[in-house]
């Protein structure tokens, strides 16, 4: 069998739109413009009316946007926020630099998304203790949307703004709802491998708020109100035009490429019925985007020895729980009753390679080697 290319295959992304974005790139290099130009403003109203949201405010990268994000809803310096451990470093990394503390409670083992009843329960505890959690950041992990029915009223109750981590959900839908318009701002990252990837780093805040919008846009340039006087005390995170320019040819595919990764995803799912995997189930109502397509296995690691002698690369999202590892593990909080089913699965998931340019021969190869 041919060697597969590796996960992510990004040439394949940019050959198959190369005329629009070669076009994309002479535009820019030609206008003379380069950084927060028209390009920008242009990909901002443009990816807000896709999430159906009024503001947009594009930053540099995701774990900028989350920061950012929990910024302009105001959490600040020895503030607690509440994610999970289950997630890209960066969640967490973004909650920390801007001085906050981060709470880290468990997922739920079918969804991988934030376990509500860990959640209530780190809410009541730190609550006993007089403690301030400011925010939620339920992360929208592998492409389906966390459980928001149940973290909304919690979120509510507990008088915590929410954050969503859509950095691996652009397009999943809840109930008819788009990830990052159930929260009081979202954060996106644009990283080239995510279902819509820049050619290089970008990230946006997304919110129905003017004003967590307006402070926003102050953070990501030096605080400025404008030109040179800065209100605040903001950062340099800004999208460039190119990017902008790359991402406007790319959001055109978006959805189309979503489905395409539906359909591979569920081409898995009906060659591997039958074997002892664990598949992705998505939950009543979710529209899963499959940013990755995650399995679990209990011989996880003789299953990808098999597929890479296959020439098969497979991957693990992620190694191991971010409270586990060694930078992390003595400053982290973590639920009362710990996070079990967290620290299960890391033995046991794998992620498949899926694409929206991933062909069906492809999968069968690939699902023909699983079930051998
Ligand atoms: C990719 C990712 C981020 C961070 O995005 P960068 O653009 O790499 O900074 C944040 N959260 C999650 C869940 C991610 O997958």
């Amino acid at each position: 069998m041919k060697t597969l290319p590796p996960l992510p295959d990004l040439l394949t992304l940019y050959t198959h739109q190369k005329d629009a974005l070669d076009a994309a790139y002479h535009r820019v290099m030609d206008s003379g413009w380069y950084i927060l130009g028209k390009e920008v403003t242009a990909f901002e109203q443009e990816f807000a009316a896709f999430c159906g949201l009024q503001h947009c405010i594009s930053v540099a990268n995701g774990t900028d946007a989350v920061e950012l994000a929990l910024r302009a809803v105001g959490v600040e310096r020895g503030d607690r926020v509440i994610t999970v451990s289950h997630t890209a470093v960066a969640t967490v990394a973004a909650i920390e630099r801007l001085g906050a503390q981060a709470l880290l409670v468990d997922v739920d083992p079918q969804r991988y998304t934030m376990c509500p009843d860990s959640l209530a329960q780190c809410l009541e505890a730190e609550t006993k203790q007089n403690s301030n959690v400011k925010a939620i950041v339920p992360v929208h992990i592998y492409g389906q949307c966390a459980d928001m029915d149940a973290i909304m009223p919690l979120a509510q109750h507990y008088g915590c703004k929410i954050v969503e981590d859509c950095a691996q959900a652009h397009g999943a839908f809840l109930h008819g709802k788009i990830a990052g318009s159930m929260g009081h701002a979202a954060a996106f990252s644009f990283y080239p491998t995510k279902n819509l990837g820049a050619f290089g780093d970008g990230g946006a805040v997304l919110t129905p708020h003017a004003d967590v919008a307006h402070n926003a846009s102050l953070l990501r340039q030096y605080g400025w109100e404008k030109r040179y006087e800065s209100t605040i005390v903001g950062v340099n995170s800004r999208l460039d035009e190119l990017q902008a320019a790359f991402l406007r040819v790319r959001l055109q595919n978006l959805t189309t490429e979503n489905s395409l990764r539906q359909d591979r995803a569920a081409q898995y799912c009906s060659l591997l019925t039958d074997t002892n995997v664990q598949l992705p189930h998505p939950a009543r109502g979710c529209s899963h985007v499959y940013h990755l397509f995650v399995i679990q296995s209990q011989q996880r690691n003789a299953l990808m020895q098999k597929l890479r002698e296959a020439g098969i690369t497979t991957a693990i999202h992620y190694p191991s729980p971010i409270h586990t590892q060694r930078t992390y593990r003595a400053r982290l909080k973590l639920a009362p009753q710990g996070l079990p089913h967290t620290e299960a699965l890391y033995e046991r998931i794998v992620s498949l390679p899926l694409h929206p340019y991933l062909r069906e021969v492809d999968v069968q190869q690939i699902c023909e080697c699983i079930q051998k």
